[in-house]
């Protein structure tokens, strides 16, 4: 039986170092403050990676000891290299469950997977947004309340490109009038898959407890088993007739 889950925490990690006023924020990084967070949880080995390492720290040997990636990214979507995303994709297909966090929806690795543009609308005016919880038997939901309240947030409105989820958890609605699908879960080969909407990275939402839950919950739940290792091709019958 496995003793843990092993967990990395990906960021690009530009921003944080590029804007004093973001380092303060997030002294540590974006993946510093979620990988601290999942370090205080039973059961969970926590690493980070980022963009600037050799193979953006994601060789094959990392992805292979890895049960769940977390993925943050914005600015320099386009310098993740394409043999680093061909190596996700199929480490997601094997099993390795993949969150996705806000801006990266945008990354080459999340529109690889859904197949869609995967765009949106956006404004930053530092407005309200209500997460409400529409799948309150899900595990990613565990310990909520019926929503989330984040006081600061820029906006993201549907329509969001992506396939139709396979399920969806959270419904956002801002004070602006947009609503959006911020928690939507996707399954593509025996990978799970999990969008979480909240974490610009000039608001700190990374330090929000219910913020946070979620994530934690959602590592658990794209970790859980996968169940026998399909095969595939010609097969000689299993019965004789
Ligand atoms: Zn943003």
């Amino acid at each position: 039986m496995k003793q843990s889950i092993h967990v990395v925490v990906w960021n690009e990690y530009r921003h944080e170092r590029r804007s004093e006023e973001i380092a303060k924020i997030y002294p540590k990084g974006i993946h510093g403050a979620i990988a601290d967070y999942l370090r205080t949880l039973p059961g969970m080995n926590v690493r980070t990676a980022t963009l600037d390492e050799p193979e953006h720290g994601l060789t094959e040997e990392v992805l292979a000891e890895t049960d769940v990636l977390i993925w943050w990214g914005h600015m320099a979507h386009g310098e993740v290299s394409d043999t680093v995303v061909d190596r996700v994709q199929a480490s997601v297909l094997n099993g390795m469950g993949l969150i996705v966090l806000h801006s990266a929806h945008f990354s080459k690795i999340f529109k690889r997977l859904m197949g869609t543009t995967c765009n949106l609308k956006w404004r930053e005016a530092n407005e309200r947004e209500r997460l409400w919880v529409v799948d309150p038997s899900h595990p990613i939901a565990e310990g909520l309340g019926e929503y989330i309240e984040i006081p600061h947030a820029e906006m993201y409105g549907e329509r969001f490109d992506i396939p139709q989820p396979d399920q969806l958890v959270f419904i956002s609605w801002f004070q602006g009038g947009e609503v959006f699908r911020s928690g939507c879960c996707f399954y593509r080969g025996r990978g799970k898959i999990f969008y979480f909407r909240p974490g610009h990275e000039t608001i700190p939402i990374y330090h929000q407890p219910d913020v946070l839950r979620v994530i934690g919950n959602a590592v658990r739940w794209a970790a859980l088993p996968h169940g026998p290792t399909p095969t595939f091709g010609n097969v000689k019958p299993l019965e004789e007739f």
